[in-house]
């Protein structure tokens, strides 16, 4: 596996190996790797030539200092896993080679960055905008893989290829989940033993839940979660919708959309997690 520091450097590489005839597929995350991550980068080795990844734990989508401050990195341990999958770059920069200047591109989402994520953490799709469209721009991906955990931020990345104009496939990948239920998460190692038994129970009433919506029960469906999450004082509800999967408009009744699927983020202790269940 070639790192890189530089994205110049990463660029010029890439640029040769296009020449080539080569495909790039580009997995972009915040570190502290586990199955999920992996579960991208093997997409991006079966579909393209070369598989890239960056690593950087991005300042500008966080609206929580504590949670930057306490975001976990586990560089060496990340390059041993990505070196086990078979990645064939690393881009893993400091802050000052991503952010070069103080001009900043900044693109609208509309609809998109007023909901859900983007209501309960303002500027966090501003911040992925940004880093995304750096990174698109250093890497020029063919495809470039995301996970449907976090479903609103793929919708905000395919939306921002449209802007750049970029001919960047953007395939969105299945939530790859621990063995009770708990959709994988760089922030799962900071819940407690206790906070982290409780954290199952999220995977299993979006289950439940799922039931009452198959019924059109949605009212049913969001007293039942929120009635749920306080059995539990340390647990607290940020929000729970039921939408349409290809707007994100919340519907009251599951026949206004073609595809439904109900979106949680939940606080567990102190660590905000997030998920969600498409209707099937
Ligand atoms: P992050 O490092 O959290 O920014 O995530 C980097 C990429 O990995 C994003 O596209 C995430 O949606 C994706 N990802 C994170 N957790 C999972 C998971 N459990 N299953 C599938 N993809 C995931």
């Amino acid at each position: 596996m070639v790192v890189f520091n530089k994205i110049s450097e990463l660029k010029n590489f890439l640029h040769q190996k296009k020449q080539i005839g080569h495909t790039i597929g580009f997995v972009p995350t915040m570190g502290a790797l586990h199955k999920g991550h992996l579960s991208l980068i093997e997409c991006a080795k079966m579909e393209t030539n070369l598989a890239v990844c960056s690593i950087f734990v991005n300042p500008t989508q966080f609206n929580n200092k504590n949670d930057l401050e306490f975001y976990p990195r586990t560089p060496e341990q990340d390059i041993e896993m990505l070196k086990k999958v078979g990645c064939d770059v690393l881009y893993m920069p400091e802050v000052a080679d991503v952010y070069k200047s103080e001009q900043k591109n900044t693109y609208s989402f509309g609809y998109l960055s007023e909901i859900l994520e983007a209501e309960k953490r303002p500027g966090h799709f501003d911040g992925v905008g940004q880093v995304v469209s750096i990174l698109f721009e250093g890497v020029n991906p063919d495809k470039a893989y995301f996970g449907k955990k976090d479903y609103q931020q793929v919708m905000v990345v395919k939306d921002l290829v449209k802007q750049m104009k970029l001919n960047t496939q953007i395939i969105a990948c299945p939530i790859v989940r621990e063995l009770d239920g708990l959709a994988m998460s760089s922030r799962n190692v900071r819940l407690s033993a206790e906070e982290r038994v409780l954290a199952a129970n999220i995977p299993k009433w979006m289950k439940e839940t799922n039931t009452l919506l198959k019924q059109n029960k949605i009212d049913d469906a969001k007293a039942y979660m929120v009635n749920q999450v306080s059995l539990f004082p340390k647990m607290k509800l940020d929000y729970y919708e039921v939408c349409d999967a290809d707007s994100l408009k919340s519907i009251s009744d599951i026949t206004q959309a073609n595809r439904v699927i109900a979106l949680i983020a939940v606080f567990v202790g102190e660590i905000r997690l997030i998920d969600n269940l498409e209707l099937l």
